[in-house]
């Protein structure tokens, strides 16, 4: 029995050529938050409490600026569209797997034939002074990482024996995840960490030198 190919793919920094989260917060400056990205960065805080304190950080007064300034800032990497197509037409399932928050990855994804149910991502709460940052797919008894988003879920839950499994990202939040699948698609500092382990990976500069890899795995 041949194995279903399956597509695990990050948004900020992968979909998106800016990371959308830092985009943010250098753009509002609120007090404290690059602090939180060293912390975040020497793992002083994993990546669920330091995404959850800068947010926190954010009156929810300025919703609209924030969610305006999120979805009018980004810019899609080339050849997104196509490989969600060649995908489609290969029978690939494709899932965007993403450390962002859904009040910016819903409305940009929305321009893409995606079902909701294939993107995973964590959501976002304006009820109160600050926003606070809700954690719908956070880490399983398997995972201690305290991911947030916790990839490794999701990836596991689509098991190696049924599956051949594609991770595509660039940093910080596809580390856990890029070691547990068969290939890993990497660019930035994905790639770092895909050397030292000795991981199988290609890199990428776009989506099209994905699709053209993906073909000669057909035929390998
Ligand atoms: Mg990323
Ligand atoms: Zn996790």
């Amino acid at each position: 029995m041949s194995k279903r190919k399956i597509i695990f793919c990050d948004f900020d920094g992968t979909i998106t050529v800016n990371d959308n989260i830092v985009a943010i917060m250098k753009h509002f400056q609120p007090e404290g938050w690059d602090k939180l990205v060293q912390q975040v960065i020497s793992k002083e805080l994993s990546v669920r409490e330091g995404v959850g304190r800068m947010f926190a950080l954010l009156p929810t007064s300025r919703k609209k600026e924030i969610v305006d300034y999120a979805i009018g800032n980004v810019t899609i990497r080339d050849g997104f569209r196509e490989l969600l197509e060649y995908s489609r037409m290969e029978g690939i399932e494709f899932f965007v797997t993403s450390g962002g928050i859904d009040f910016f990855i819903y409305p940009v994804l929305s321009a893409f034939p995606i079902p909701e149910d294939h993107i995973y991502c964590n959501a976002s709460d304006f009820e109160g002074t600050h926003i606070k940052i809700l954690w719908p797919h956070a880490c399983d008894s398997e995972c201690d990482n305290d991911c947030g988003m916790c990839k490794t879920a999701i990836i596991r839950s689509y098991p190696k024996e049924m599956h051949e499994r594609i991770l595509i990202g660039d940093s910080i939040t596809d580390f856990a995840g890029a070691k547990l699948v068969d290939t890993v698609f990497a660019r930035s500092h994905l790639i770092e960490l895909c050397e030292d382990l000795g991981l199988n990976y290609y890199k990428f500069d776009n989506f099209f030198d994905v699709i053209s890899r993906l073909e000669e795995m057909k035929v390998r």
